[in-house]
């Protein structure tokens, strides 16, 4: 479904990706974890086209899309999450999903602006949609600003439903959630984002991690170390060692 091949990614003499050879399967749900600073951002940056490769290659589906533009990549039907969240922080939470929407082929403001009813309409409807998938019907008229960060987790989730990717970068879903939120966005993620989907998820919650994915690849500054089965790629000397001594939890 996509593959990245020997990606070299530097900032400055940072190596952030050396040699990053990866591919995910279609409908596959891969782990992407390693300590802070690993890499893993940057892997989801080259391959959504936020920063172009220093070297290598990236297909989606067999094509060659290394050199498209974000927006291009975005209407292939790939999407992400952020770490660091982004939203419409004064727009409601309705809208906010309405206007992930807009760059879709067929949708588009001027589409809305031109009073394109059944488009309008199919917007609307689509996003009540998406919200009512990751439960947050009942704040749908409440400014972004308003809502605390799990629902704010949910609501860049509902973003991504609108959209129907077929593939999916999950940033740190999870990040700042107590573990009974975290559980619960795991489950929201099983049933809701996974199925008929590529889905890579970045996070430090292992829990998560293993709940969900089926397989994991672990980077380590900025170097693929391993790609497998999450049970023996987490029981591996190797990936403990990475984790030994850095900031980044292993909970
Ligand atoms: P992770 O997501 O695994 O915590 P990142 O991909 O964010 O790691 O960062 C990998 C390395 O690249 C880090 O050393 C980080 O400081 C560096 N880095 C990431 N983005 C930039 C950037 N835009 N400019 C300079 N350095 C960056
Ligand atoms: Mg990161």
């Amino acid at each position: 479904m996509l593959n990245l091949v020997s990606i070299d990614k530097r900032f400055g003499n940072l190596p952030a990706l050396s040699a990053i050879t990866i591919e995910f399967g279609r409908n596959e749900t891969v782990g992407l974890i390693g300590p802070n600073g690993s890499g893993k951002t940057t892997l989801v940056n080259v391959a959504t086209a936020i920063y172009g490769p220093d070297s290598g290659k990236i297909l989606f589906k067999g094509a060659d899309i290394t050199n498209l533009g974000a927006h291009r990549i975005f209407r292939l039907g790939i999407a992400r999450t952020f770490q660091n969240l982004r939203h419409f922080p004064r727009m409601t939470a309705l809208a906010n999903v309405e206007a992930a929407q807009y760059g879709i082929p067929g949708n588009s403001l001027l589409h809305l602006l031109l009073g394109n009813r059944r488009t309008a309409r199919s917007l609307r409807e689509n996003a009540e949609w998406a919200l009512e998938q990751v439960g947050l019907q009942d704040v749908r008229d409440r400014l972004a600003n308003a809502l605390p960060l799990p629902q704010l987790r949910r609501l860049e989730i509902a973003r991504i439903l609108a959209r129907d990717p077929e593939l999916v970068f999950l940033d740190e879903p999870a990040g700042g959630m107590t573990p009974a939120e975290s559980e619960d966005m795991a489950r929201l993620i099983v049933e809701r984002v996974t199925p008929n989907r590529t889905c890579i998820v970045i996070e430090h919650k292992i829990e998560l991690i293993v709940q969900v994915c089926s397989r994991v690849c672990v980077l380590d500054a900025g170097l693929l170390i391993a790609d497998g089965n999450p049970r023996q790629v987490l029981a591996l000397p190797a990936v403990a060692e990475a984790y030994l001594g850095r900031e980044a939890a292993v909970a």
